[in-house]
């Protein structure tokens, strides 16, 4: 390819980033987008930058057989994930990890496929073995599932997310689309009842000059209440989302303890997070590394330094409850340890704090 050439392949994974982000099955920094560029080479999109902000020379250039890349930018920490799958699939031009909603779910109920429709055809969809992210494990274990199932153009990540290829970027984004159509039957049918995703806003707040500003005028006291316990317990946190989601209130009433399904439950939220019985029991769960305060029957709030961070978290804790749910309806899942789990915790907190220093850095 000649630099022309290259220019516009790296737009392209732009343009396709964005119509994936459009369609919901790419949020925020999460997941990634590769295309090959020839035998050796495919181009991929940076770690840490949101999708809306991306540039052509964002995008590196890597060279399959040993990772080296060209390019000022660091590529996606699941680049390895990529090179493994244009290595099995020389037909294989266009990749996209997502951390897509239904899909993810579905990889946390241990199961090794999931069966599944999309428009009256029979969908299976293979589950390759979890490993932790970034490592060459996962790598690993994403060849040997695409060695087994030669003919599978969509694969679930357990815990994580999928992996999509395609002869070009209209068949990859197809393959994530019909994923997450057949994934959302196919929780329905496990759970046996609708499942919808999103954050529906309760009561929030965030600190101005110290004080604390509601964004509704009609905050009763109880609620209140728990604000100020946050804020005066979490040094950290500027904001507060209340999330009231479908499946967050689900969680609410009826558990008692969240672990882990999935990596950016891990990452975002905490090890393990504890549902009162009663408004007492609230504030003992306040705790410095879990950014998310269920309250008894009435959803939780999510906490952060930043607006961005709290609606995070949010957004991840929906994805969680859900896939609790589903886990609960199955009878059975595949849970993340506690070592995988404070690993990812550990690493997340360590590179979210180098990188807002880089973005700190370049505002200044
Ligand atoms: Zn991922």
């Amino acid at each position: 390819m000649n630099q022309n050439e290259l220019l516009e392949a790296r737009e392209q994974i732009i343009n396709v980033s964005r119509q994936l982000h459009e369609l919901g099955l790419l949020v925020r920094t999460w997941g990634n987008i590769s295309s090959r560029v020839d035998e050796d080479h495919f181009l991929i999109t940076p770690s840490g930058i949101r999708y809306e902000d991306l540039t052509p020379e964002m995008i590196s250039l890597i060279r399959i057989s040993d990772l080296t890349y060209e390019g000022d930018y660091k590529p996606s920490s699941e680049l390895k994930v990529h090179a493994a799958a244009y290595k099995v699939r020389k037909d294989a031009w266009f990749i996209v990890h997502t951390h897509q909603v239904y899909a993810s779910c579905a990889g946390t109920l241990g199961i090794k496929k999931v069966f599944s429709y999309y428009e009256d055809e029979d969908v299976t969809i293979p589950v390759a073995t979890y490993a932790l992210p970034g490592t060459q494990k996962l790598a690993d274990n994403v060849a040997r599932t695409l060695h087994k199932y030669k003919d599978a153009n969509g694969i679930i990540m357990a815990n994580h997310g999928t992996l999509c290829l395609g002869a070009d970027f209209k068949d990859a984004v197809f393959v994530a689309q019909m994923m997450e159509s057949a994934c959302n039957d196919f929780l329905i049918d496990v759970c046996k009842t609708d499942m919808v995703h999103g954050v529906e806003n309760g009561y929030n707040s965030h600190l101005e000059d110290g004080k604390i500003v509601y964004d509704h005028k009609d905050t009763p006291e109880r609620v209140k209440n728990i604000h100020q316990q946050i804020y005066a317990r979490r040094p950290d946190v500027s904001y507060i989302v209340h999330n009231k989601s479908d499946a967050v209130m689900t969680v609410s009433r009826r558990a008692n303890h969240m672990r882990p399904l999935l990596d950016d439950f891990a990452q975002l939220i905490g090890v393990s997070v504890k549902i009162p019985n009663n408004e007492d029991e609230i504030y003992n769960n306040i705790k410095k590394k879990v950014n998310v305060v269920f309250s008894p029957k009435d959803g939780a709030y999510c906490v952060g330094p930043t607006q961005d961070e709290a609606m995070a978290v949010a957004i991840v804790l929906d994805k969680g409850c859900i896939a609790y749910t589903a886990v609960m309806r199955n009878g059975e899942g595949h849970y993340l340890s506690k070592l995988e789990c404070m690993k990812m915790n550990r690493h997340y907190r360590k590179s979210y704090s180098k990188l807002a220093d880089i973005n700190s850095d370049t505002k200044e």
